[in-house]
């Protein structure tokens, strides 16, 4: 390929809104442009990068026995209706009608329209276990695109299903889906974590998530070096140290004028955050709660929602705030409270501690679980934090953040049931098929595979998803000695059969070596003034340093390298 033909609008500066190096660098390198937010093109490097990333999948998909097959985007929502979930997706759920307004949607995901081709196509239980794929888009009107390719409105996803007649046989898929998730991670060159996942109103019986650690994820996850347990912190267990068995004192109202926040009002007491108890008003799908957790915890709105068994939950409105309490916003407490209490397994060994009054500019002091009012649920709903006990060892939890680039599932039979997926079993019975899910963000791997893989430079592929292996750089290309000899390196290397680009631009030397530092191709052969010697520069992007060769030996150990 020739540098002067290709289309790689390269930039010296990102635009503004780009946070992240992963999102900085494909603007950058000219590999995306966008359209909208969470919309995005892919110019001819990044689809290269793409279609090698979906390669790499499609491989270990196909050694594991997953079978791959293509289903429309285009989607009648009668599925989703059945399964519950053309309502549940609610906003982020891109729905049309057609000429005779009949309603659509366009696939958010595909357990559903799996399940019905499953229905329509097996139909003996001596004909399963199966487990079927598509790499295919997928469209969410998600809350916040944000960062490039991390999180957008349309993307890849390769979603995989297994079906089975037996827990053995979900245990026995889930696994083969585990280990070429493996594989797969692996030769993208990423550093990840594998972490039980929350199988949150999905329901099923076991998840975990791959992630890429990285300052710019999303995602929390609780890990421990000692026993190797980890978690996302959705799903981490907090285990509440030992309960406090002072006396309990008498309570007491005190006026707190001028303190707001809860530094200012630990201050007042001359107390810190910890000796407190933080009364949060929330609304489950239309029911309020008062939602208690020491003062310098989270509260974990997953695990919350898990336990009041609804979808999500969102904060009050302060509008029902100031009805339920009777007080401005920031003075809520459980005392005299009329809505049920939930409180966090913790606030339960605590004593004498301080929470609002219901009453503006006013707290109460000592006051004390099992004296003072009623949890209607005590369970675990805060986030846990670094320096934690760990769940299963007891030594030391730490945290980390990470990105979400794939995740299994053990679905169990939700979808099976609800679109009536059965087998009829030996003994003539009817059985609903167990299933998984098994998905991948390609596009979101790409992201993660830049934030590990750069520096001040550009981006630094590793060698299976890279656009082109080698580019071969004439440095003055009205050299003819220079120009034929980079092209004989490109032909040689071409009939090797490597994706090989010459700059055969008209561009000083150091023009060309930024763009293709920036892009990030891992050979670099440089032919330069000693090309009447036959001597080349050979250097890799990962590495500070050239080497002086022959341009055969530059050919040779470049071949070594791209076709190991
Ligand atoms: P997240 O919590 O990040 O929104 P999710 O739990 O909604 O992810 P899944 O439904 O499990 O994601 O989808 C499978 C994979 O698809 C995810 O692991 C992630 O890599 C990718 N993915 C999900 N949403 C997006 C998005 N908006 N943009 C890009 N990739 C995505
Ligand atoms: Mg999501």
């Amino acid at each position: 390929m020739k540098a002067s033909k290709l289309l790689m609008p390269t930039l010296r500066e990102a635009p503004a809104e780009a946070e992240i190096a992963s999102h900085v660098l494909m603007m950058r390198a000219g590999l995306i442009s966008k359209l909208a937010a969470g919309v995005y093109s892919y110019l001819p490097l990044g689809l290269r990068v793409l279609q090698n990333t979906e390669r790499i999948i499609r491989e270990e998909m196909n050694k594991a026995g997953a079978q791959e097959l293509l289903m429309s985007a285009l989607l009648p929502a009668e599925c989703y209706q059945k399964s519950g979930r053309w309502d549940r997706f609610g906003d982020d759920m891109f729905r049309l009608k057609d000429r005779n307004s009949r309603d659509f949607c366009l696939g958010p995901t595909h357990e559903e329209i799996f399940t019905q081709t499953v229905i329509d196509s097996v139909h003996s239980y001596k004909d399963y276990p199966y487990t079927l794929y598509q790499i295919q888009t997928k469209y969410r009107d998600e809350r916040r695109p944000r960062f490039g390719v991390m999180r957008t409105r349309e993307f890849l996803m390769k979603d995989a299903y297994s079906f089975d007649i037996s827990r053995e046989g979900l245990d026995e898929s889930y696994k083969a889906m585990y280990d070429a998730y493996r594989k797969t991670f692996d030769r993208m060159g990423l550093n990840y974590m594998i972490v039980d996942a929350d199988t949150g109103a999905m329901g099923g019986s076991g998840s975990q998530e791959f992630m890429v650690i990285s300052d710019v994820g999303e995602d929390t996850i609780a890990y421990c070096e000692d026993c190797r347990y980890s978690a996302n912190i959705e799903k981490a267990v907090c285990i509440t140290g030992e309960a406090d068995n002072s006396e309990m004192l008498p309570m007491n109202k005190v006026a707190t004028p001028d303190a707001k926040t809860i530094e200012e009002v630990a201050a007042f007491f001359g107390k810190e955050a910890k000796d407190f108890v933080k009364t949060m008003i929330y609304n489950a799908e239309g029911k309020l709660y008062a939602v208690l957790v020491r003062g310098d915890r989270e509260i974990n709105e997953v695990k919350l929602a898990n336990k009041l068994g609804v979808g999500e939950v969102a904060l009050a409105d302060p509008a029902d705030v100031v009805e339920v309490t009777n007080a401005k916003v920031g003075f809520a407490g459980p005392v005299g409270l009329k809505i049920d209490i939930v409180a966090d397994n913790e606030v339960m060994k605590m004593r004498n501690f301080i929470v609002g009054a219901n009453e503006t500019d006013c707290h109460i002091e000592n006051v004390n679980p099992e004296r003072d009012f009623t949890a209607a649920i005590v369970d675990d709903i805060r986030n846990i934090e670094d320096g934690d006990i760990c769940p299963v060892c007891g030594k030391q939890i730490k945290t980390a953040q990470g990105i979400e680039v794939g995740h299994i599932f053990k679905l169990g039979t939700k979808y099976s049931e609800a679109l009536g997926l059965n087998y009829v079993d030996e003994k003539g019975e009817e059985n609903p098929v167990i299933m998984g899910c098994y998905g991948i963000g390609i596009n979101r791997c790409v992201a993660a595979i830049i934030e590990q893989n750069n520096d001040e430079a550009g981006i630094i592929w590793p060698m299976d998803v890279a656009p082109y292996k080698a580019v071969v750089v004439p440095v003055n290309v009205k050299d003819e000695t220079q120009l034929s000899l980079a092209e004989k390196i490109t032909k040689e290397l071409e009939d090797a059969g490597v994706e090989v680009i010459i700059d055969d631009r008209d561009e000083r030397p150091g023009v060309k070596f930024k763009d293709w530092d920036l892009i990030g191709i891992p050979v670099r052969i440089t032919v330069g003034k000693k090309a009447s010697e036959g001597i080349v520069e050979y250097k890799l992007r990962a590495e500070k340093e050239y080497t002086d060769m022959t341009a055969e030996d530059a050919v040779k150990t470049a071949l070594s390298l791209i076709k190991k």
